[in-house]
């Protein structure tokens, strides 16, 4: 059993009494402990904005992405034990586990580039200025300095390394130090990241530090500078916003939360299309993989009327093919959820989709055919298709996140009618649209747009090329409004808006050149 120690103020400490249990999901046995009680952590917000804030703000831009492109590289370096420690902890197939881990990596070396990119300045100035009166000596720029606070960020249990990587990247690279918390009960891997990135020596003291284990009494001493950025479940996100101390403080919040993510077919779309098999195969890949615990899953599947029994048998097909069992076995296609509560949350929302007037046309909430794995012990659950013939009276379908590999396959009549269908979902990260029709592509893009973060489409010319809805891409945004939380994170140059406060200075415009300038 290992004992998950937190790294604050500057050196590795353990919390008193046993604190949480970190289990293998693939067995149910307990692999470690982690504390966060007696630990200081408004001593840890003190060292960050005392330590980790000036020695950033000290840097440039492309000394800081320098620190990002190493942090980068010891990750790489410690690639397979990271894999291991997410097999073991999370019940990640390798592949699923390289996709947190992976993603961790690109997008600190994408951050780290963009820091090279903007160069030896240490702030940022927007746009060209504007002349303000009539005189053309009274100028106005806008800067976009770092915050003097600490960046405070608690992570969902589904992605322990890249939602680290993430959201440090962008932090650091605008000269913010970070406090950031994983999930308690798939913290090994994001241990292991820290580990790494403190016995390589590369970051300033009180850049970034790691508490493992519950968030005790960290939010209660936020201030004004600071900023607060979590993914979780809608429920928490609501909780932490509304917080005496972040309400009363004013201070900067970012929520990242459910999504019933849409994927649309469009009217035209022939079955033996080039655009219908890569539809089929993204709906098979966002139901499954990571066992359908991603935020950017697809939950709700919409087909023209016309061939929804042809994609439900298409679908099934695939479905019944993926192997289901241990992880670290090179067959498995699919391993466990990763807790005792997630395989019950999954098994009591399928119920609930049920009764909303959904049916399981594949899978079982129960039962489930393993490779060397035994269910009895395990936390599994096999691939659980529905179908709503009427979507809009199945409310709960639109409504209730099942994070799990669950998914409901829907019909409907027009592009307005889809249109109409996906915004039931009350605002979403991702929604990918498959066709090869301009007019239906366009309407449905614009329409459902206000309703998401971001959208893909699947068209013939991208078809072996485009990466599917559920990657994140760092320089393209995350986030959604509504139920999605409202937040947005990532898109290259503009996730460091979230840490930097954009001041007007007016004033002679040559005075102004001097001090802000170059431009
Ligand atoms: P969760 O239960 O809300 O927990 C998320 C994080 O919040 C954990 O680190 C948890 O710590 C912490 N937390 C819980 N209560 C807290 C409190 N009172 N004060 C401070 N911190 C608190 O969510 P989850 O089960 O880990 O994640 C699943 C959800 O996350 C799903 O709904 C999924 O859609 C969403 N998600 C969204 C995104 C996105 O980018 N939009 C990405 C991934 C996941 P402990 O573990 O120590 O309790």
């Amino acid at each position: 059993m290992i004992n998950l120690e937190s790294y604050v103020a500057g050196r590795w400490q353990a919390g008193a009494g046993r604190g949480s249990e970190l289990h293998n999901p693939t067995t149910g046995e307990p692999i470690g402990t982690t504390s966060t009680d007696g630990l200081d952590l408004a001593g840890a917000l003190v060292y960050a904005r005392d330590r980790g804030g000036p020695a950033l703000r000290a840097m440039s831009f492309a000394q800081r992405g320098e620190v990002l492109g190493r942090m980068g590289k010891a990750l790489r370096a410690a690639r397979e034990e990271l894999i291991d420690a997410s097999i073991l902890n999370a019940g990640t197939t390798r592949s699923d586990a390289k996709f947190d881990i992976d993603g961790a990596i690109g997008t600190l070396a994408y951050y780290a580039s963009l820091g090279q990119h903007l160069g030896d300045r240490s702030y940022a100035v927007e746009g060209d200025g504007v002349q303000l009166t009539r005189s053309p000596r009274f100028w106005g720029h806008h800067v976009r300095v770092p915050r003097r606070g600490a960046a405070i960020h608690i992570n969902a249990f589904n992605f322990p390394a890249w939602g680290l990587a993430e959201k440090a990247a962008v932090a650091l690279l605008a000269g913010m130090p970070v406090v950031s918390k994983p999930a308690s009960s798939t913290a090994l891997l994001a241990f292991r990241v820290m580990q790494r990135l403190v016995s390589a020596e590369i970051l300033p003291d009180g850049a970034l530090q790691l508490v493992c284990g519950g968030a005790g009494d960290l939010l209660e001493h936020v201030g004004s500078q600071d900023v607060l950025a979590f993914t979780g479940s809608g429920s928490t996100g609501v909780l932490l916003r509304g917080l005496r101390q972040v309400v009363g403080h004013s201070v900067r919040v970012n929520v990242e939360a459910d999504s019933l993510n849409a994927a649309v077919l469009t009217v035209d779309a022939d079955p033996g299309s080039e655009t219908y098999a890569m539809f089929i195969r993204d709906v098979v890949r966002e139901m499954t993989q990571k066992t359908g615990q991603k935020c950017t899953a697809t939950r709700r599947i919409f087909v023209p009327s016309a061939v929804i029994d042809r994609v439900e048998a298409d679908l099934r097909e695939q479905l019944a093919a993926l192997t289901v069992g241990d992880p670290a076995l090179a067959e498995t296609r699919m391993g466990p959820l990763a807790t005792a509560q997630q395989l019950r949350d999954v098994r009591a929302g399928i119920a609930r989709l049920v009764e909303a007037g959904a049916r399981v046309v594949h899978g079982s909430a129960e039962q489930v055919a393993l490779v060397g794995a035994d269910a009895a012990r395990g936390y599994f659950l096999g691939p659980v298709l529905l179908r709503a013939d009427s979507p809009r009276d199945a409310k709960a379908v639109h409504e209730h996140e099942v994070f799990g590999p669950v998914s409901s396959l829907m019909p409907y009549a027009s592009s307005d009618e889809a249109v109409e269908l996906v915004a039931m979902g009350d605002g979403g990260l991702v929604a990918s649209i498959y066709g090869d029709d301009r007019d239906a592509i366009a309407s449905i893009v614009l329409g459902i747009a206000p309703y998401h973060g971001r959208i893909t489409v699947g068209s013939r010319k991208v078809a072996d090329q485009a990466t599917p809805p559920g990657v994140v891409l760092p320089s393209c945004v995350h986030g959604g409004p509504g139920r999605a939380g409202g937040g947005e994170e990532l898109g290259g140059e503009r996730g460091l808006a979230f840490y930097t406060q954009r001041t007007a200075v007016q004033g002679d415009r040559a005075l102004l050149e001097r001090i802000l300038g170059p431009f």
